[in-house]
């Protein structure tokens, strides 16, 4: 029964479409509903995504945000307001019609974001500097109608924070998109163990109606990037549409300056993608819902249950601790929580008990650690630190493997050939050529670098004089 289990995860090599759909469900991360699109998150996925959001919220706490709740629907009159928003996102909206059996005067947009809902309440709260800076965030779900789909990756509804905030300055608006980007790093590198690249996305795929807007990118273990998370200037386009004023420190009345930005579900998906393998799934001890795994051995034999579950006490003050005190089989066992990515397995049998020790062992290299029970906490922690650090110096390692350099067109397309991944390559700065290569190669511009190289002065697609060094590939 026990290799069953593993047998039924298609290899990542063979599928990596399959293996990622087999984790996500044998996992217990979700279900498939009814809704074409929508998934369940089911309680261990939800709790992953629990962790994520406090260790989140902590730092939006930190950096002088205040979370507020906005309605989930936005009429249409007002979402027409600012006309780039809004071509941007038509597409993918969806609309409610009727309430009850009545037809709506106006139609009701099902937020896809909610940059004019908040912008209407900015108008309402905000008349003088002295009302300066308006830092707020949410916590909501979003809608937004994608023709395909995939958990975690892209659902039609999914759960995410955006931030929205109101500034004096153009400057001020800057430091705060800086800021929030660089919240969003530490949170995968340092948290996740996801290593990400800072850059500001291209005039094409900026998000609509802003200045400009920054992003974090990283790289799938199939060589496909993902956005993991975006930050937006939004200048004053916005005020100037929803007719957000204040009177500044002259006296003169001024438009406020906007910035807006997002982290959502979709990190799960990353982070599965990032650390999986072929037993399944590898969760960083950071936000990992159970941290250390106690599997008794011989558990029928007198003491071993007592013995295990006090142990469960007494770490669950340090660590999230688990237990796995039912008939199944040892082997079983392991193999289910090494594929449900749980860091550390903590063994315990009879001899252990009359040797005053246990075996620690790690998810990811399997080594065995035989641990004396008075050294058992410090021994967790460290071992915990340790893999959290792997797991990142692995994504890096794995990251850089797959990142090449292209200096024409035809190097470029064989790059994708061959070993898919980042591409660094440099860019004349037009749309025409940005296009082409999507069009001919499949990848994207994923973005122009914070830190620029001069790899040479052509842009690898039409040979013109090269402005920017942009990081190219095919993205989730
Ligand atoms: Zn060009």
């Amino acid at each position: 029964m026990a290799k069953d289990f593993v047998e039924k995860i298609t290899s990542m090599d063979d599928d990596f479409a399959q293996w990622y759909t087999d984790v996500v469900t044998k996992a217990e991360l979700i279900d498939y509903s009814s809704v074409r699109g929508c998934m369940i998150m089911r309680p261990y996925g939800f709790a992953i995504w629990e962790n994520i959001k406090n260790a989140l919220d902590s730092k939006i706490k930190e950096t002088g945000h205040e979370n507020v709740y906005m309605p989930l629907f936005i009429p249409e009159s007002l979402l027409q307001k600012e006309k780039d928003h809004i071509q941007g996102f038509a597409p993918e909206v969806a609309w409610v019609t009727h309430g009850g059996e009545e037809e709506l005067t106006e139609r009701l947009c099902v937020r896809p974001t909610s940059e004019v809902l908040f912008g209407e309440h900015y108008k309402n709260i905000i008349h003088s500097y002295r009302d300066l800076p308006k830092l707020y965030n949410q916590w909501a779900n979003v809608v937004r109608w994608e023709k395909t789909t995939r958990p975690f990756l892209r659902t039609l509804e999914f759960l995410w924070q955006e931030g929205h905030t109101c500034h004096e300055t153009d400057e001020e608006a800057h430091d705060e998109t800086v800021r929030m980007l660089n919240v969003y790093a530490s949170l995968c590198e340092d948290v996740l163990a996801v290593p990400v690249v800072k850059g500001q996305k291209t005039e094409k795929e900026k998000f609509a109606g802003a200045k400009y807007t920054y992003t974090i990118e990283s790289l799938m273990h199939d060589g496909k990037a993902l956005q993991a998370g975006t930050s937006h200037h939004l200048g004053d386009g916005f005020a100037k549409a929803l007719g957000i004023e204040f009177t500044n420190r002259e006296g003169q009345l001024q438009h406020v300056q906007q910035t807006s930005w997002g982290f959502t579900t979709r990190i799960i998906g990353a982070m599965i993608m990032v650390h999986g393998d072929d037993r399944g799934l590898f969760i960083p001890p950071k936000i990992a819902p159970t941290q250390v795994m106690i599997v008794p051995i011989a558990q029928h034999k007198e003491g071993v249950l007592d013995f295990a579950h006090d142990l469960k006490n007494r770490l669950s003050d340090v660590v999230r601790t688990g237990i796995d005190a039912s008939d199944k089989m040892p082997g079983w066992k392991f193999n289910e929580y090494e594929m449900k990515g749980i860091p550390l397995r903590l063994e315990v049998g009879p001899r252990d008990i009359g040797n005053k020790q246990v075996v620690l062992v790690r998810r990811d290299t399997g080594e065995k650690l035989t641990v004396l029970i008075n050294e058992l906490e410090i021994k967790i922690k460290e071992t915990l630190t340790a893999i959290q650090n792997d797991m990142y110096q692995r994504a890096a390692k794995s990251r850089e493997k797959k990142t090449a350099k292209a200096l024409n067109l035809s190097e470029f397309k064989e790059i994708l050939d061959t070993d898919q991944g980042f591409i660094k390559a440099m860019w004349c700065g037009g749309e025409a050529c940005e296009d082409r290569i999507k069009e001919e190669t499949g990848a994207t511009s994923r973005c122009m670098p914070f830190e620029q190289e001069e790899l040479s002065e052509e842009c690898v697609c039409c040979g013109k004089r090269s402005k920017h060094l942009v990081y190219w590939a095919k993205a989730y």
